[in-house]
């Protein structure tokens, strides 16, 4: 424990620097790296492995971000009030790309699970035309047309906020959402029963990027698959195996991510076993 993996020395044997910095030389009858990708780095996982693993030649595929939130200008007054704040039982839209599931507002935009889904869609817009859309269904159980008659009913006294709670069922942080979008176009919040309807079914948020790394749940990219063998050792560098996050694999959260982790190490595990067993004759 507390020992960084800094590479291989010219015998193979593994290159460690303690906590007191010096240098500690293992020699192993096998090797499992699971060192991660490089996602939320606080966390331990880096990717400076990579450069370990380049002297040796092996191909990797660049790290970048995946399951990632995406970034909105909000303004300073939503942020202050609703950043972690979640937005429940949504259908989130990238041009024809639909998720369903939840998201939750962030002092740099929104993540959750169905900002995730879309992230393909969302990163092929930015990078063609610099921002993409985001198109949120904010009463996914509801039609537009029950929402027309709902808001249709005398507002009496009622503020519209009030009133969209009530006859709407929204929560503050949809209908905050709904005036900050409008706000942020210079625009003021319709009040009438139609064009209200039309934007809680479909809540306008311009994106400007995607989060990085520092903030990602997993990493695409590692160490490409023409590199190891079906055991996930390295052919390169026998002995040496690979699971986890270093392997060039994306996958969407829930529960996915982890369980590749788990199937590739028990593949990992099986393969060292083998290794050892054969060369111990
Ligand atoms: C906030 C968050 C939420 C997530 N939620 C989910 C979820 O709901 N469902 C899901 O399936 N997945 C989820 N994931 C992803 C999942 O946790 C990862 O896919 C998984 O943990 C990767 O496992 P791994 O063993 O490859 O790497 P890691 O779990 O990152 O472990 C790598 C380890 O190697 C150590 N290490 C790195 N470099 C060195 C070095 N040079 N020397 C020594 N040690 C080193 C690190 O300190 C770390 O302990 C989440 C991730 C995050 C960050």
């Amino acid at each position: 424990m507390r020992h960084d993996w800094k590479g291989f020395d010219d015998q193979g044997a593994l290159r460690f620097e303690t906590e007191a910095h010096t240098t500690e030389l293992v020699k192993a009858d096998a090797v499992l790296l699971a060192l991660g990708g490089a996602s939320w780095p606080k966390l331990g996982a880096t990717g400076l492995w990579q450069s370990a693993l380049r002297d040796k030649a092996i191909a990797i595929t660049p790290l970048t971000a995946s399951n990632v939130g995406v970034k909105v200008a909000w303004s300073e007054y939503f942020t202050s009030r609703f950043a972690g704040h979640p937005l429940k039982r949504l259908i989130v839209s990238c041009g024809v790309q639909r998720a369903v599931g939840e998201a939750i507002v962030t002092q740099q935009g929104i993540e959750g699970g169905a900002i995730y889904a879309l992230g393909p869609a969302l990163r092929e817009s930015i990078t063609r035309s610099g921002h993409a859309m985001l198109s949120l269904d904010l009463r996914r159980d509801v039609s537009e047309t029950d929402l027309i008659s709902r808001l249709t009913k005398p507002r009496g006294k009622k503020s519209l906020s009030t009133f969209l709670a009530s006859a709407a069922g929204l929560d503050p942080v949809s209908i905050a959402l709904l005036r900050e979008t409008f706000f942020l176009r210079n625009e003021k919040l319709p009040e009438d029963p139609q064009a209200l309807a039309r934007i809680i079914k479909a809540c306008e948020i311009k994106v400007h990027g995607m989060s990085g790394l520092d903030r990602a749940i997993s990493t695409a990219g590692g160490i490409q698959r023409d590199e190891f063998d079906s055991h996930l050792m390295i052919k390169k560098m026998p002995g040496v195996f690979v699971a986890g996050e270093m392997i060039d694999w994306d996958a969407p959260t829930g529960g996915y991510l982890m369980q590749a982790c788990f199937s590739t190490s028990v593949a990992a595990a099986q393969g060292i076993v083998e290794f050892v067993e054969k060369s111990r004759g």
